[in-house]
């Protein structure tokens, strides 16, 4: 059993720092809840290995991830948001405080905001796995410089595959978008900038059946979903964005989920389990924006303060 790292019981913690969770660290800090933030491994979230966000208002001419993600943080810990720059390995939410240790300590806290966020989807074929920073990808943004001047594929028809695509297109020779149906999901305005960019082309009706190499990717198998006809496409990498998936298994004895598994929150991000919050994409499977999370994030918080101050007052 790991050692306690503090005897104190925490007001509020929030596993994860995506902008979920940094908004919610904003919020709480600012009702002086002195909130700590256990980050997980990826910290800002999958915002901070965006290249450029557009959508998110106050900047007419769109911010870098990354740079979003500094600044959500710096904004949190001015107002006093401790971090713990640690993983969550197993909670215990069967009564208050909830507990919740990492590898080498346990935290005690009166309320949990779990902003846990969502891990991209595997195509789960052969040789994805073994070919994993060799050639197969799921982040443009940290491994597209690594192909430059290569003929890369990207699986999925979403605004995520097609950004990337977008973004890759500042290194590679080509893209070629491999989307199992002949139209795309992906929102208009990505869509036009896709189709009018002269190092991306489409291949329609097609799933990645195999990904071949021995030291790195070679070769794709691809099945054309219409007429069955397979096909070897010689290639130097495939970024594979196929949607994602909540990260929950921590959670899924006590809270409940839905049928894909995201966290059932209530309109005010309340969980089943009184005193656990959650926010951001790990209990929003529709719209899943950067400033949909934020919003859901400060929601939790000021539902934390709201609680904190109805128990006190009692
Ligand atoms: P998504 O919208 O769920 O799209 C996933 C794509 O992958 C779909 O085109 C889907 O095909 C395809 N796909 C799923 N499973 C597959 C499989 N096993 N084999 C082959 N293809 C498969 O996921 P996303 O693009 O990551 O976007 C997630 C959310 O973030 C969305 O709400 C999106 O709007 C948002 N987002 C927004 C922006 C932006 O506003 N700029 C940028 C990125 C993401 P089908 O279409 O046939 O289902």
């Amino acid at each position: 059993m790991p050692e306690r790292a503090r005897q104190k019981i925490e007001s509020v913690m929030i596993l994860g720092s995506g902008p979920a969770g940094l908004s919610a660290a904003l919020y709480a800090a600012r009702a002086e809840l002195h909130p700590l933030v256990l980050t997980g491994t990826e910290v800002g979230g999958q915002v901070a290995l965006t290249d450029k966000i557009e959508n998110y208002p106050g900047f007419p001419d769109g911010v870098g991830g990354s740079e979003l993600a500094n600044l959500f943080t710096k904004n949190a810990e001015k107002f006093g948001t401790r971090f713990e720059y640690d993983l969550a390995m197993e909670v215990d939410l069967s009564s208050r405080p909830f507990k919740v240790r990492t590898y080498s300590k346990e935290f005690l806290s009166k309320t949990l905001i779990v902003t846990t966020g969502a891990s991209p989807n595997k195509l789960n074929i052969p040789g994805e796995d073994n070919l994993i920073g060799r050639g197969v990808s799921y982040c443009a943004t940290c491994d597209g410089w690594f192909f430059k001047d290569k003929k890369v594929v990207v699986v999925g028809g979403g605004d995520s595959a097609l950004e990337e695509a977008i973004f890759l297109t500042r290194f590679v020779s080509s893209v070629t978008v491999i989307h199992r149906r002949d139209e795309l999901r992906a929102g208009a305005l990505l869509q036009k900038r896709a189709k009018k960019n002269s190092k991306i082309n489409f291949i329609w009706d097609s799933v990645v059946e195999e990904i071949h190499g021995s030291e790195a990717v070679g070769t794709l198998l691809i099945k054309n979903v219409k007429n069955e006809k397979v096909s070897e496409l010689p290639i130097d990498g495939v970024f594979i964005f196929i949607g994602h998936k909540p990260n929950t298994s921590l959670f899924k004895q006590y809270l409940d989920l839905d049928d894909k598994g995201y966290i059932k929150v209530d309109s005010h991000t309340h969980t089943n389990v009184k005193g656990v919050f959650a926010a951001g994409e790990v209990a929003d499977s529709i719209y899943r924006q950067v400033i949909t999370s934020a919003g859901m994030g400060a929601v939790a918080a000021i539902e934390v303060i709201r609680l904190l101050d109805n128990e006190v007052g009692n």
